[in-house]
């Protein structure tokens, strides 16, 4: 029997408080660095973690065993874990044989929060105090500036934080972003037209005020990681959100792919055939988010009704015609797309799903899966999990 398996047998009396919550195994974002000697310490330390958090409860004599890191070393790392009050003892299980019944730890779950922000919706920015388990406890929005003005965006964005840093029950762990535009990795907005940055320090500056740790990323980008932890997705995947805009991210080998410029996902601007298409608020026409982002389908079908369905199935086409190189070109096993249910599931999908099928290598790229994300405040879990993976090494 597999820890694990204990530990759904046991009843919830024997270890009080144990969380119900726990992620399937193995869903960690894998780092392509080799580890070296003076990053053991560090690797170990997110090892453990990273079993506590998607395993839930265990012993520590079970956290050597699923981790093969020695009883020692187990001891040292949890009890410098417990000083730091990220992981707690959570009781006795009943003891299964002779000798005293092992005490069980855990992450801290309810001793600590995370705030989540999401500036891609259209009106407005939204934002929440999730759990550690990505779980929405409060929530808080602002109105979104009505033009491209990256002081007023600031301002709105650190009023939203401000309120729901006083929302939040619990020390909290940290501030995650998802933001439209391209952002490096060390939090710096390098563009984001629709809110008026350029090279704009979000991270840095947000953190400052805040006096928080502060993680930003652009939203599909948050969005993926999500889906990676909190959902069904695989190794291999991209996730492209559909909103206001069009964008994707991608995991690849279980590591988010960012790409030469950070940019890596940013498929809303590519033009789809050579046959023009609509004009898109680049100037360009037939841009991928011309065909496929909401307000332009919600548009064409209210000055065409009757015309609903010819406009899904061209969108879904003209997104499956985008795709498909991407999914032969990095072999991915599946396409999530993340939007409103009422205008993407039915006939935008399965148009998309058959000219994927019809535009790849027969025989090979037949099971890939083109579907809808189950998740709900995607950018903002996916907030979320950024800070779980900057502060935790959890993912
Ligand atoms: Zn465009």
């Amino acid at each position: 029997m597999s820890v694990s398996d204990e530990q759904r047998s046991a009843s919830p009396s024997e270890y009080a408080g144990a969380n119900a919550h726990a992620f399937g195994p193995g869903r960690h974002l894998r780092s392509r660095s080799k580890v070296l000697p003076e990053h053991a310490r560090g690797h170990n330390r997110a090892l453990v973690l990273q079993t506590l958090y998607h395993s839930g409860a265990m012993s520590r004599a079970d956290l050597s065993r699923e981790t093969g890191l020695t009883r020692v070393t187990i001891s040292d790392l949890v009890a410098e874990f417990i000083a730091d009050g990220i992981v707690i003892e959570m009781g006795v299980r009943e003891a299964v044989g002779p000798g005293k019944p092992p005490i069980l730890i855990d992450i801290d779950r309810f001793g600590h929060q995370i705030v989540g922000l999401d500036l891609s919706g259209p009106d407005a920015f939204t934002g929440a105090v999730l759990s550690l388990d990505g779980d929405v406890l409060e929530r808080r929005e602002v109105p979104r500036p009505k033009s491209p003005d990256g002081e007023a965006a600031y301002a709105a964005l650190r009023e939203l934080a401000q309120t729901l840093v006083e929302a939040s029950t619990q020390p909290l762990l940290g501030v995650g972003i998802g933001t439209p535009g391209v952002v490096r990795p060390d939090g710096l907005v390098l563009s984001s037209p629709n809110l008026g940055w350029t090279n704009f320090p979000l991270e840095a500056k947000l953190g400052v005020d805040l006096d928080l740790p502060v993680l930003a990323r652009n939203d599909a980008n948050a969005a993926v990681l999500a889906e990676y932890t909190f959902g069904e997705a695989k190794a291999d995947f991209m996730l492209i959100k559909i909103g206001k805009g069009v964008g994707a991210g991608l995991i690849t080998g279980s590591q988010p792919l960012l790409g030469s410029r950070f940019a890596a996902g940013e498929i809303g601007h590519v033009v789809v055939g050579t046959d023009g298409g609509p004009r898109c608020a680049c100037g360009k026409d037939g841009c991928l988010e011309a065909w496929l982002s909401v307000s332009r389908l919600e548009a064409a079908i209210a000055a065409d009704p009757e015309a609903r369905d010819e406009i899904l199935r061209d969108a879904g086409t003209r997104m499956a015609i985008a795709t498909a190189p991407i999914v032969a070109a990095l072999d991915l096993s599946e396409v999530v797309i993340s939007g409103p249910a009422e205008l993407l599931d039915g006939i935008l999908i399965e148009a998309a799903i058959a000219t994927l099928r019809a535009r790849t290598l027969e025989g090979v790229f037949e099971d890939v899966v083109v579907r809808l994300t189950h998740q709900e405040d995607i950018v903002l879990r996916g907030a979320a999990v950024m800070v779980l993976s900057g502060q935790l090494g959890v993912s």
